[in-house]
């Protein structure tokens, strides 16, 4: 299906790489002006290959755990471009433990950064987001916020917190006709699984029914669809996109 996307100010965290990386250059590709954040300058090296390609894209160096970083940006992103139509909320980190080794502070750093981080990002740019009546709020959760993982308690109530603050905004914004939807990943191929020693991930497989993992292509497809102007119907849904893991 061809779809339709009118050119608009899109941002996305956790740009830098992997997932992100991906979503952002395919909104590039639609000719959004994308606005890429991440912890570190990859964020930089992935709006000047943007911007070397002919599309447009501006970097922002910003700690998505961190609400004031978070609001500043907002401020002087909202001044220079109006509004942001398209937020994709993906930064995300993990630091696995079993609830009995894990420590406050690895719980802390995944609730602030998996899911604060999208409060913060949302609450700084909805307001001249409702101005424009459109606009679209997408969040990366996990398969292990729809159905858990041990070893993962922070991740995953993380994710599933993401669940609830997507439906809850698609009650609250669809008036502005402002969708927010959440796409759960499977095990995709990113630094953040290429660590996992080769027998973890051998295990992981079994439980894949489509028998592979997901690359950054499968999950930056499904957010370009609820970008677009066809999928302007769906909102506070909650979408797999895992090979069939969590069947
Ligand atoms: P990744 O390769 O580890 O990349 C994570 C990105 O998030 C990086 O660009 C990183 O910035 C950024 N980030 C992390 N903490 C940040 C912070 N405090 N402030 C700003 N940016 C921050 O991860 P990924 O695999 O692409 O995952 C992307 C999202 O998908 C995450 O939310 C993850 O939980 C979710 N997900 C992934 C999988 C999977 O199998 N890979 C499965 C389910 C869900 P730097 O580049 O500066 O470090």
């Amino acid at each position: 299906m061809h779809l339709t996307h009118t050119p608009r100010v899109a941002l996305v965290t956790g740009a830098g790489r992997g997932i992100g990386k991906a979503i952002a250059e395919r909104l590039a590709a639609h000719g959004h002006t994308v606005l890429c954040v991440a912890k570190s300058d990859s964020c930089v090296a992935v709006a000047n290959d943007i911007l070397a390609k002919g599309g447009k894209a501006k970097a922002y160096k910003v700690d998505v755990s961190d609400p004031v970083a978070v609001a500043a940006a907002c401020e002087q992103i909202n001044a220079e471009y109006g509004a942001v139509e398209i937020l994709v909320n993906n930064a995300g980190i993990t630091r696995d433990k079993l609830v009995m080794a894990m420590s406050d502070q690895e719980w802390n750093e995944v609730i602030s950064t998996n899911l604060s981080s999208a409060f913060y990002w949302v609450k700084g740019l909805v307001r001249p987001m409702t101005k424009k009546r459109w606009g679209r709020i997408i969040s990366i959760s996990s398969v292990t916020g729809v159905q858990g993982n041990a070893g993962q308690a922070n991740y995953a109530a993380a994710k599933a917190g993401l669940h609830g603050l997507t439906m809850t905004l698609a009650r609250e914004l669809a008036g502005r006709t402002i969708t927010a939807n959440a796409v759960a990943p499977g095990f995709i191929t990113t630094d953040m699984t290429e660590v996992l020693p080769e027998e973890v991930k051998a295990k992981i497989l079994e439980h894949i029914p489509l028998k592979r993992f997901g690359t950054v292509t499968d999950i930056a497809a499904m957010v370009d669809y609820l970008a677009s102007e066809e999928g302007g119907y769906i909102t506070g849904q909650v979408f797999s996109v895992d090979g069939g893991m969590a069947i």
